[in-house]
């Protein structure tokens, strides 16, 4: 019988452990009181906590499972292929920890993106190459490909990107998990806005791929600090070697559990207001004198190109309005990138830009 045309790439198999430090591979992890037993029990003696009631005077759940199991069902996906962590920044911290020796290594991040993924690179001393996208900032795999030495061991991709707003061709992410020969990140914190699907859905055919998203954004809890990562269960075992025991504290843990049971139709009725207000905001953006781009976008931001950026980001701020100068960002000269906010906030936006 013919193989399906995407055969290839439905078997893509990498050696996860081959990527990883050995000093990682060999850790011993740190086993908490909650590790060794759970389940119930009428006396806990174990974990020297005080034994009156405060609400918080237990150990929460190191392994946060009946949160995971939740954003499992809801993504449709096993909850052995779900992290948990202290927003997407200790995800993208601990894959650096992971998967790249200081010093030696290198992670490649296509330009312009989200600056943390450089900054967690840093960090960690772990060199950072920067190919660019495109001028309308899609992904050109030859020139990525070109870019990759034997050192690199991560890519990270932002799609729909920060601060450009739109997505990634999927051509060309799949193309580049295809013929890249380590970790493919990426980063879907504003896929709630976008029309697509989420790389979720791949995992089952790429063991290289991790994915990152986030209750910051459409859910509405920046605060609570909750980050997502679905990845092949191998890679999730790792960082679930290297996190802190406790890196869920027991009330985001409830909360967030709480809001995926009962928020979901509340979250869907955000997005549909955002991603109509971003097409309301984007149009008197355009009829605006001195605007000169609206970038396209599939997340809850614009990025709009102007004259004199800096200065009207200045004149804003003067009126009580932020926004946020992308204009030293390499590709962003002249820009700003604008949330979309409610109709009342973006109305203000515009009187104060047409009066600028
Ligand atoms: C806002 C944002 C996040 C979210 O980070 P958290 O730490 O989960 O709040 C992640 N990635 C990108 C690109 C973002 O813009």
């Amino acid at each position: 019988m013919p193989l399906p045309s995407d055969f290839k790439s439905c078997m893509k198999r990498i050696d996860i452990n081959s990527l990883v430090r050995k000093n990682i591979l060999n850790l011993k992890p740190y086993s908490s009181a909650r590790d060794e037993f759970q389940g119930e029990a009428q006396v806990l003696l174990d974990a020297n906590e005080l034994p009156y009631d405060t609400g918080f005077n237990r150990y929460p759940d190191p392994r946060q499972r009946e949160l995971r199991k939740a954003i499992a069902e809801l993504k449709q996906v096993a909850p052995e292929q779900v992290f948990t962590g202290n927003g997407s920044d200790e995800a993208i911290d601990l894959l650096f920890r992971i998967f790249c020796i200081p010093g030696e290594d290198c992670v490649l991040i296509p330009q312009p993106t989200y600056g943390m993924y450089a900054v967690s690179a840093d960090t960690n001393d772990i060199k950072t190459l920067t190919p660019p996208l495109t001028t309308d900032f899609d992904l050109d795999v030859d020139v990525i490909l070109k870019a990759v030495t034997e050192k690199v061991k991560m890519i990270f991709l932002c799609s729909p990107n920060n601060p450009s707003g739109n997505l990634l061709s999927s051509s060309q992410v799949e193309k580049l998990m295809d013929q890249f020969e380590g970790i493919v990140v990426v980063d879907e914190a504003y896929i709630d806005f976008a029309p697509s699907k989420s790389w979720t859905t791949q995992l089952g055919s790429f063991n290289n791929l991790v994915i990152l998203q986030t209750l910051s954004k459409a859910w509405g809890l920046a605060g609570l600090r909750l980050g997502m990562c679905f990845a092949n269960e191998a890679v999730i075992r790792l960082m679930d070697k290297v996190k802190a025991p406790y890196n869920i504290n027991q009330h985001s843990q409830e909360e967030a559990l709480q809001r995926l049971k009962t928020g979901r139709e509340q979250k869907e009725q955000w997005v549909r207001k955002i991603v109509n207000e971003r097409q309301n905001l984007a149009a008197a953006l355009r009829d605006c004198p001195g605007i000169t781009k609206v970038f396209p976008s599939d997340a809850n931001f614009l990025l709009v190109r102007m004259n004199n950026a800096t200065g009207t980001y200045m004149r804003l701020v003067n009126e009580g309005i932020i926004v946020r100068d992308r204009s030293k960002v390499a590709q962003c000269e002249d820009c700003l990138r604008i949330t979309v906010g409610t109709p009342e906030e973006n109305r203000e936006l515009m009187s104060a830009l047409q009066r600028s």
